[in-house]
C-alpha cells in the first residue's frame, strides 16, 4: 500500500515540476528503479500504474522479468560489462548507461547477432566526476559520430548521474548545462541517432531535473523507501 502512495505522490510532484518547468506532463516518464527490493513492492508498483522499472544490475533484472507481468518495459541503468551484454540484449526496452564506444560496439555485434536493434542512451558525466562513468561533455558528439556506423544501436538521447547534493538546487546548472546540449544535438543529423531522451533526475533531484528538461526520471527511493 505505501509503495503505491509514494508512486502516486512522485507523479504529483512531477505534474507539479511540469507545470512550474512549462513542460507537457506527458514528456515525462517515471521510471520506479527497484534494485535490491523484492518482486512483491515492484508488483505493488505496478498495480498503481507503474510499467517502466529499472535495475541497476543484470542478474537482479534478468531474475525479476520472469516474476513480472509481461507488458513491464525493463530499463538497464546501471554501469554495464561487456561480457553481460548477452544477457541484456533483446530484453531490456532500454539501456542508459552506455559510457563507452567499446560497450556500444559490443552491443552493438550482439544486437547484430540477435536480429535486432537496442535503443541506449550515452551515460554523461557532466560534473566531470572522479568516482563517475561515462563520457565527459566534450566527448559526447565524436563519440555520436562514431556511433553512426552501428546500425544495430538506435542512440535515443543522454542520461546522467547528477552529483550527490543536499540542497537539489545546487544540480540546476548541471542539468540545464546537459539540456542545452541535448537540444544542440537534436539539430545534428547522425546516423542511427535520434536524440528524443534525456533521462536526469534521482529521488532528491527530479523535480529540479523536470523543470530543466528532463524526459525520463529515474526514483527508487523516493517509491521504495531507503536501501
Ligand atoms: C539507484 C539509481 C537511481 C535511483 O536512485 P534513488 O536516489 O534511490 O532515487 C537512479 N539512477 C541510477 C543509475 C541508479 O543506480
Amino acid at each position: 500500500m505505501e509503495v503505491r502512495e509514494n508512486l502516486h505522490k512522485v507523479q504529483r510532484q512531477i505534474q507539479e515540476a511540469c507545470s512550474t518547468g512549462g513542460r507537457d506532463p506527458r514528456e515525462v516518464t517515471l521510471i520506479a528503479v527497484g534494485k535490491t527490493k523484492p518482486v512483491e513492492m515492484l508488483l505493488d508498483a505496478y498495480q498503481g500504474g507503474a510499467r517502466d522499472f529499472g535495475e541497476n544490475k543484470v542478474q537482479e533484472m534478468i531474475s525479476k522479468i520472469p516474476q513480472m507481468p509481461q507488458d513491464v518495459r525493463w530499463h538497464m541503468i546501471g554501469h554495464l560489462q561487456t561480457n553481460k551484454v548477452r544477457q541484456v540484449v533483446g530484453r531490456t526496452c532500454l539501456i542508459h548507461s552506455v559510457d563507452s564506444l567499446r560497450l556500444a560496439r559490443e552491443i552493438e555485434k550482439e544486437s547484430e547477432k540477435q536480429n535486432l536493434v537496442t535503443n541506449i542512451l550515452l551515460e554523461v558525466n557532466v560534473a566531470r566526476e572522479e568516482s563517475k562513468y561515462g563520457f565527459f561533455l566534450d566527448e559526447v558528439e565524436e563519440a555520436l559520430y562514431s556511433m553512426g556506423d552501428l546500425s544495430h544501436i538506435k542512440v535515443c538521447g543522454l542520461m546522467t548521474i547528477a552529483p550527490f547534493v543536499s540542497n537539489a538546487e545546487e544540480n540546476r546548472a548541471v542539468f540545464r548545462k546537459l539540456y542545452q546540449f541535448y537540444v544542440d544535438m537534436k539539430t545534428k543529423n547522425i546516423d542511427n541517432m535520434n536524440m528524443s531522451i534525456l533521462s536526469m533526475g534521482m529521488t532528491g533531484d527530479f523535480q529540479v531535473a523536470v523543470e530543466e528538461g528532463a524526459t525520463m526520471v529515474r526514483v527508487g527511493t523516493g517509491i521504495f523507501g531507503t536501501r
